[in-house]
């Protein structure tokens, strides 16, 4: 709800860790004026002085790898391996950012009815960054470093149970020599976004979240002119075909659902397997599903930590509950038993209807749905039957059956024979209610700037 303080409870344990003093009014006018302030001096910077913050981010981010990645750990309880590979992650993109701007940005030297006609690129100024727990580094990251380099600055509202996290961000900047104000950490309730974004000192906002904040940020942003980037929920289809490795799908299908204790937008969410192999598929997968061991999150030999909240737990209950007595199958798995910490066993739905919620919402925490499709035409037409539109997989080595789902598979990425995954080199976006505009590549730094046209004679 918009008015709890921001508070970080270890999800494993269920004990609070830290309370947070929210920032006050007179905080935010504070930051939303060294923002103001900052950019002025920021988007007169070289590329050379910017790269040099982000190239002494990645390093501290690499220096304190497994301290950062312990916090993410404690906070929203992912596993430490996975969250130390985040933290790599975030360092990558950074230097990727650091090396690669100024020539994404270059001057564009155009034909046009003057003498000299071109386009160059210029900062827009602060920008709101609303983020979510589930990659508590990388989704602030994945913004910061395209927008630093341009010549922005970012204020970042974080998810209420991650402020650790969102501090040490702030930090990073800080340490890494940025100036006052070029990056800040607001640690507030979502009910203050309204008037932070209403501000005209903030002129643009992303947010990555689900479907009712992204609503809610961009009717805000819609009502005073400006621009959003809205990366949202998935429900990401996972085709196997015939002709598929089955082994291999079976392996990187239960990683792409499970992964981040099954929290992910580009988790594969719904598996459309090919009648030929369904059974073989179902029986292997559930094999692998049960053979993950739920555990503490810290722990090298753990499969699977918590959930991040307990409300994740209640909800994806019900949606598995609604979905059962719709006439779903659990196959395997449920909530773990009683206990401390916010733990689900990984599970699988199978024989889902239409009406059952599974079909259609997105579940947000370790559980695979299984279908058996008669055709690739039925595959993609059940992996188009939804209102997400995000990213998805295909497992197939025919090439016509290829090209098939990267021509007609409605998301933002198709990935034959791969997880869906994102990488600082490729554009990441959805389509449909999975939202609209692109983060990373050359294009996740134009989506902050001014495209603007110059003629001479
Ligand atoms: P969430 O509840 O929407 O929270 C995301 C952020 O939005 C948090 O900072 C939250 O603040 C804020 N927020 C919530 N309601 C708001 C409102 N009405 N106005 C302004 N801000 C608001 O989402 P979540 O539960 O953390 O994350 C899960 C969802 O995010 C899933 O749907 C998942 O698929 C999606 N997701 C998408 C991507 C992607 O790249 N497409 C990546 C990761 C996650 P508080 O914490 O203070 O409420």
């Amino acid at each position: 709800s918009g008015e709890t303080m921001p508070t970080s409870i270890n999800p494993a344990t269920g004990e609070t860790i830290e309370e947070f003093a929210a920032h006050t009014d007179a905080d935010i006018e504070r930051t939303l004026a060294n923002a103001d302030l900052a950019f002025r001096d920021w988007r007169k910077t070289s590329f050379a002085r910017r790269a040099e913050v982000l190239m002494r981010a990645a390093d501290q981010m690499d220096t304190r790898k497994t301290e950062l990645a312990r916090i993410a750990t404690m906070e929203m309880g992912k596993r430490l391996k996975e969250a130390e590979a985040e933290v790599g992650k975030c360092a990558n993109a950074l230097r990727f950012y650091a090396e690669n701007a100024e020539k994404f940005v270059a001057d564009d030297v155009r034909d046009g009815p003057a003498g000299r006609n071109f386009v160059t690129y210029l900062p827009i100024g602060p920008v709101l960054a609303v983020m979510p727990w589930n990659f508590p580094y990388w989704q602030c990251m994945r913004f910061a470093a395209p927008a630093i380099m341009a010549g922005n600055v970012g204020i970042l509202k974080h998810a209420s149970n991650v402020s650790q996290c969102a501090l040490e961000i702030e930090r990073i900047f800080l340490d890494a020599d940025a100036p006052q104000g070029v990056f800040q950490t607001l640690l507030i309730s979502s009910s203050k976004v309204e008037v932070i974004l209403k501000d005209s000192r903030v002129r643009a906002a992303t947010l990555t979240g689900s479907e009712g904040a992204g609503s809610a940020v961009a009717s805000t942003a819609g009502s005073e002119i400006k621009k959003t980037v809205l990366e949202l929920g998935g429900s990401d289809p996972f085709i196997v075909m015939p002709s598929a490795d089955i082994a291999k799908a079976v392996e990187v299908g239960v990683t792409a659902r499970m992964q981040n204790n099954g929290q992910s937008c580009i988790a594969a969410k719904r598996f459309i397997v090919h009648e030929d192999v369904y059974e073989d598929y179902l029986g292997r997968y559930t094999e692998a599903v049960e053979a993950i061991k739920l555990g503490d999150p810290m722990a090298d030999d753990t499969g699977m930590g918590p959930l991040a909240m307990k409300a994740g737990v209640d909800d994806l209950k019900d949606q598995i509950d609604r979905s059962v007595s719709a006439g779903a199958k659990l196959v395997t798995g449920g909530p773990a038993p009683e206990g401390p910490g916010y733990f689900f066993q990984p599970s699988i739905l199978a024989d889902v209807p239409e009406s059952a919620p599974a079909y259609r919402e997105e579940l947000f925490g370790p559980c695979a749905i299984m279908f058996k499709v008669k055709s690739i035409d039925e595959a993609i037409d059940l992996a188009n039957d939804s209102d997400f539109g995000l990213g998805g997989s295909a497992w197939t080595t025919e090439p016509a059956e290829q090209e098939r789902f990267i021509r007609e598979l409605d998301q933002g990425g198709t990935h034959i024979n791969r997880m869906t995954a994102s990488d600082q080199r490729l554009p990441f976006g959805g389509v449909k209610r999975s939202g609209y505009g692109r983060e990373l590549a050359h294009e996740g730094m134009l989506e902050f700037m001014n495209v603007k046209t110059v003629t001479i004679d």
